[in-house]
């Protein structure tokens, strides 16, 4: 136990962090491209929040939260997902106050207690975005558009943009009793969970996985089919938008997604690369949901993003992340005096942002030309004996091989001519 990190969990150690480094930078400047800001909430919430900003008839709040009893006797709830956090610093801040849209962006761990499989975990990390205040379709494409956006930097192919429409609450409760009625005269061919949804969350049905569902479910009629004029009006809108920005796309009536808030668009990014688990990136419009959860009622937009999916996806296609150096200069030392001395230089280094380091636990010379190696260190500068004397150090290029001497009050405009 003591020396295991809890099922579900994954640590990100030292020599693979350059990944999530290059995922966040890409990530922080493909939203400056679209003019989005970071926000960031607490990772917890009061669990009232959840229950009224996720839905409770979803799978999140009935069966994975991380819901706990403070020692004030709160409710809390780790969070599931990272749009109910942001909706309520938007009521919270008053942020409908300032001219709309206010676009968002944001990179959290969150928490749900799942059977961890692959691309599955309890803890996992989410990019998001959320666009509060605008209701035109074009704001739904925009953040397709981002989404993608990322994809393309990252070097990412084949994956399938799916787009639905479900509707509001104007069109989907007369859609519900169609499905209902067509779902009842099938309730002995569906799963345990689909015949509890049945009555609750019959849209959730569509969305189920279980093998025996899937010939009910290819059946069953569609939302598309019972969209009223302001809500088809929008998918028609949002498909224009797709095309005018050159993007291909399928519609899939079974999109539904997971969580009660959504209005009108929903869409899928779906890679075929990384099994079961491929939704890399789900979202919409929910243009309820700052209502619901005590705001004004101010339309809203966005998805979220499953960086550890994405992870796979890079790793399924191969593709390289570049890894920053991390030791421009490493020291190598023969003597205290000479590391003393390497300490020194180290320091001045530092203090002008160029990468420098040098021994710490009594390696011979040899060893620590290794170590450098190892470190990929640009340059090794040696200093012994003769070295002190001569106030100058050998320094040399570990790529090329090549060696020159170089005056000790010179070191730092050599090197930082280098870089
Ligand atoms: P799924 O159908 O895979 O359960 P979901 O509908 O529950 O996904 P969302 O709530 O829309 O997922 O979350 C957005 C994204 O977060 C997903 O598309 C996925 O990339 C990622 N994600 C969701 N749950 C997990 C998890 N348990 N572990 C890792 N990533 C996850
Ligand atoms: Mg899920």
């Amino acid at each position: 136990m003591l020396t295991k990190a809890p099922k579900g969990t994954k640590d990100v150690l030292p020599q693979e962090v350059y990944q999530w480094h290059y995922i966040e930078d890409t990530i922080r400047r493909v939203t400056r491209a679209f003019g989005y800001r970071e926000i960031r909430t607490p990772v917890f919430e009061h669990t009232e929040l959840f229950e009224r900003g996720v839905g409770g008839t979803t799978d999140i709040v009935q069966k994975e939260m991380y819901t706990f009893q403070d020692k004030g006797g709160r409710s809390i709830t780790l969070k599931p997902e990272g749009t109910a956090g942001v909706a309520r610093a938007y009521i919270e801040h008053k942020l409908y106050a300032n001219p709309q849209p206010v676009k968002m962006y944001y990179l959290t761990p969150c928490y749900r207690y799942e059977r961890p499989q692959a691309g599955r975990l309890r803890e996992f990390h989410q990019f998001g975005i959320e666009v509060f205040g605008a209701p035109e379709a074009s704001v739904d494409v925009e953040v397709i558009a981002l989404a993608m956006s990322l994809f393309r930097e990252l070097g990412i192919q084949g994956l399938a943009l799916k787009i639905n429409s479900i509707g509001c609450p104007r069109c989907r409760p007369v859609y519900h009793e169609v499905l209902k009625s067509y779902l009842s005269h099938h309730l002995k061919d569906l799963c345990r969970t689909c015949k509890d949804r049945h009555e609750k969350n019959p849209l959730r049905i569509l969305d189920c996985k279980t093998e025996n569902c899937q010939p009910v479910i290819k059946g069953a009629p569609h939302m598309l089919d019972h969209l009223c004029e302001e809500c088809s009006e929008h998918f028609e809108d949002t498909k224009r938008f797709l095309s005018a920005a050159g993007f291909e796309y399928e519609i899939d009536p079974m999109i539904v997604r997971g969580l009660d808030y959504y209005t009108k668009t929903v869409f899928e990014i779906v890679s075929d690369s990384i099994g079961a688990q491929g939704t890399v990136c789900g979202g919409g419009r929910y243009d309820g949901l700052v209502e619901e959860c005590g705001g004004p009622g101010v339309p809203g937009v966005g998805f979220g993003l499953g960086l550890e999916r994405l992870l796979l996806v890079l790793e399924s296609q191969n593709i390289e992340m570049p890894e920053r150096v991390v030791c421009d200069v490493y020291f190598a030392t023969i003597g205290e005096k000479a590391r003393v001395k390497a300490f020194e230089l180290v320091q001045l280094l530092r203090e002008k942002g160029i990468s420098a380091d040098m021994d710490h636990v009594g390696r011979s010379l040899k060893a620590q030309f290794k170590y450098a190696d190892k470190l990929g260190a640009r340059f090794v500068g040696t200093i012994g004996d003769d070295e002190l004397a001569g106030r100058q150090l050998r320094l040399k290029e570990m790529a090329t091989g090549y060696e020159e001497t170089v005056d000790f009050d010179r070191i730092i405009d050599c090197l930082e001519a280098k870089y």
